[in-house]
């Protein structure tokens, strides 16, 4: 009996200028997609975080007031590595994210505000392959994203948006969730790989709160980068499910 070798990733696009990743939590993008957004802004490419959260419930040790300043400045200090510098907190609570109209319209107004023209999300599939169940705020965030994409183009859904002054966006022409079960794209990551590393790393009192396999920033960016390195015919690369919308 033979293993069927898993499909090999096609690259994504990159003729586009600006992206915007909404992502449930400070460190989701840092676990795999950093490295794929310090190569983007190394090309001149303009990318914005924002998160849902500020990871207020993500260490035990740490209570959720004090938890949220430091969190959302290790968020800032990571993103600035890999040329990032406007990260922004909707401030949605951790741990219980609800998908439904106020997280979409949030989003939505951040799209009409920032007109990117890719968004990027994390994966928000049940899983993230096999039986490894996915976390609730990120299947929450990752679906809300997927809809305030289309809210931001129709004029007529949240009207209010309209009375603050933010016309609808149309120019949204891909979805990327990272990480996604269901990814058949990747980029390759290889010549940016320790920024990524440094940028997970910035996410120290997190790590530290962590502990465990996870907490090895290094050992664990090494070990997906490297499994979505081989499909892609690459070192080390970033997979992603494409959506596309335009
Ligand atoms: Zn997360």
């Amino acid at each position: 009996m033979t293993d069927q070798a898993p499909p090999p990733y096609r690259p994504v696009t990159e003729d586009w200028r600006t992206a915007l990743a909404v992502v449930a939590h400070p460190d989701d993008m840092e676990y795999g997609a950093a490295a794929a957004v310090a190569r983007w802004t190394s090309q001149g490419k303009k990318v914005v975080y924002v998160m849902a959260t500020s990871g207020e419930a993500g260490i035990d040790s740490m209570d959720p007031e004090t938890c949220r300043r430091v969190r959302e400045e290790e968020q800032i200090a990571s993103a600035e590595l890999v040329g990032v510098d406007v990260v922004e907190f909707l401030g949605h609570p951790d741990g219980v994210v609800e998908y439904g109209l106020p997280l979409r319209k949030d989003i939505a107004r951040t799209i009409r505000r920032h007109r990117p023209d890719i968004v990027i999300t994390t994966n928000f599939r049940e899983t993230y392959g096999g039986t490894w169940p996915n976390q609730a705020d990120h299947i929450a965030v990752g679906r809300a994203t997927l809809d305030a994409v289309r809210d931001a183009g129709n004029r007529w859904v949240f009207r209010d948006l309209l009375d603050e002054g933010h016309e609808p966006w149309n120019g949204v022409r891909q979805l990327w969730a990272a990480a996604s079960p269901d990814s058949g794209h990747a980029v390759d990551t290889t010549d940016h790989f320790e920024r990524g590393v440094a940028s997970l790393e910035a996410h120290r009192a997190y790590l530290d709160g962590l502990g465990g396999d996870m907490a090895d920033a290094r050992g664990t960016l090494e070990t997906f980068g490297a499994m979505a390195g081989e499909r892609l015919g690459t070192r080390y690369a970033s997979p992603f499910e494409v959506i596309l919308l335009g």
